[in-house]
């Protein structure tokens, strides 16, 4: 039998059990109302007012300084004069670390300096520094692997291979160097460790990021240095000559600070009906202005909260949190979680993976919700963005709420570039387009239309008529 033959007697075979199936319903269709948001948040200007106003007027924002709490004030200034209600501030005390001086040479066999930046809770040298054979391992497995002795006394370096990919799905398999390494190390009896900064630009800007010694290990300093000064270092390395390191770093950690999380609201029609979450992380590294990690996440957030309550009333009430002290651990998120996880959502969300176009729409709403997220996915459609999963949703703050199985909506912003600028002091407003922040923006309003229970027009301004 040819296989063209078997095809066709399958197909006929199939064929009378398919036709006793009921038709799939009709999609419903997207409401006019809806389509109108969406298009005309294309032209919207909140969002980038929000972004150029926190990174000129407060600048860096790192978790529990002096500089976070200017951003706290600021952001309850903006939120009020945008119109939001219920704007607050709930604060919560965590522990703070601050960088000092940080500097490294290679001091043999081939004497230059190497750029260098002290990884978040990283431990500090003596003012002097300190000198010391430098160790080179390509992953994180090999320094893993390798004996006590290979390592005690050292500086250890170790490389990795993170590729620059959509989804930025390198940065947990190689984020480990950063995460796991400075406490593998010090178990080991190392010095110090420096590691290959967790990007993918080639400018001499090295990533911080956070780490946390385990439980019983003893602080040691960690630095990452940039992809030109860690592809440097391999090739002396690869000279085969002891090689040595001199390091100068003086980070300390300056006890319990106070941080917060800011809150505001659109009230809904129906109080007591769940509510939507939209957020962000207000907080940022120390090196850049946090233009795009995460100005940009706060504004589209707001942005498109403030869309739907110029438009009118929704049925739900839209709650906005921009999240204190994510950087160094989800800080806020956990706060607000103590405070609010019983709270009833209707669906969450965050944007924080930078200012670029978002390219696919997740969500996880539930096995009885699916009409809705199929519409949700429709309505995207002609903003360029594809549907994905059913059954995820994700987000650096509201992990901890998505783990409580609240439903979530996932609105993945195009990756490729973003870690060349994450956590380095490129990360500034010139990297932010205008254009995409506006279709980030296009794209949550239509999100919260689609899920808001509709919106009516405001009462007052429906009186005038
Ligand atoms: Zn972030």
């Amino acid at each position: 039998m040819t296989k063209a033959l078997l095809a066709a007697l399958l197909v006929a075979a199939a064929a009378p059990a398919l036709s006793q199936q009921a038709p799939a319903p009709p999609p419903v269709p997207v409401p006019p109302q809806i389509e109108r948001l969406r298009d005309a948040a294309l032209s919207d200007d909140y969002a980038w007012d929000i972004v150029e106003g926190l990174t000129t007027e407060v600048g860096p924002r790192l978790a529990g300084t002096e500089a976070e709490a200017r951003a706290r004030d600021w952001s309850v200034r903006k939120l009020r004069a945008l119109g939001f209600a219920n704007v607050r501030v709930e604060p919560f005390d965590m522990p703070v670390w601050v960088r000092g001086e940080e500097k490294a040479w290679i001091t043999a066999p081939f004497p230059q300096p190497i750029v260098v930046s002290a990884l978040g809770n990283s431990g500090a040298t003596p003012p002097q520094g300190i000198e010391a054979e430098l160790v080179g391992f390509d992953t994180i497995d090999q320094l893993i692997a390798a004996p006590d002795a290979a390592v005690r006394g050292k500086i250890v370096f170790v490389s990795h291979a993170m590729p620059r990919t959509q989804d930025g799905s390198g940065y947990g398999v190689f984020g480990r160097a950063r995460r796991e390494g400075p406490s593998i190390a010090s178990r080991k009896g190392a010095l110090a460790i420096v590691v290959r900064s967790i990007g993918t630009d080639y400018h001499r800007n090295p990533h911080t990021g956070v780490m946390s010694f385990a439980e019983g290990v003893t602080p040691i300093p960690a630095g990452a240095l940039p992809l030109p000064d860690a592809e440097q270092v391999q090739r002396i390395l690869k000279r085969g000559q002891p090689v040595r390191m001199r390091l100068v770093m003086t980070p300390r950690q300056i006890g319990t600070r106070q941080s917060g999380n800011v809150i505001a609201e659109v009230p809904g029609r129906d109080p007591n009906a769940p509510m939507l979450l939209v957020s962000g992380h207000l907080d940022s590294w120390d090196l850049g202005t946090g233009a795009i990690d995460d100005a940009s996440g706060v504004a589209i957030a707001a942005a498109s909260a403030k869309r739907i309550m110029d438009a009118g009333r929704p049925l739900r009430t839209i709650r906005i949190v921009w999240f204190g002290a994510e950087e160094p651990g989800l800080f806020g998120a956990r706060a607000y979680r103590a405070a609010h996880g019983k709270d009833p959502y209707y669906a969450i969300a965050e944007s924080d993976f930078g200012a670029d176009r978002i390219w696919k729409v997740d969500s996880r709403l539930g096995k009885d919700r699916e009409a809705e997220a199929k519409m949700l996915q429709r309505a995207l459609n002609p903003l360029g963005i594809v549907p994905g999963a059913l059954d995820e949703a994700e987000g650096s703050d509201i992990s901890v709420l998505l783990a409580d199985g609240i439903p979530g909506v996932g609105l993945s912003q195009d990756g490729t570039h973003y870690f060349d600028l994450h956590h380095t002091p490129d990360d500034t407003l010139d990297k932010v387009d205008p254009e995409a922040l506006r279709q980030n923006v296009a794209a949550w309003t239509t999100m919260l239309a689609v899920l808001s229970g509709g919106i009516e027009p405001h009462p007052n301004r429906r009186k005038r008529r």
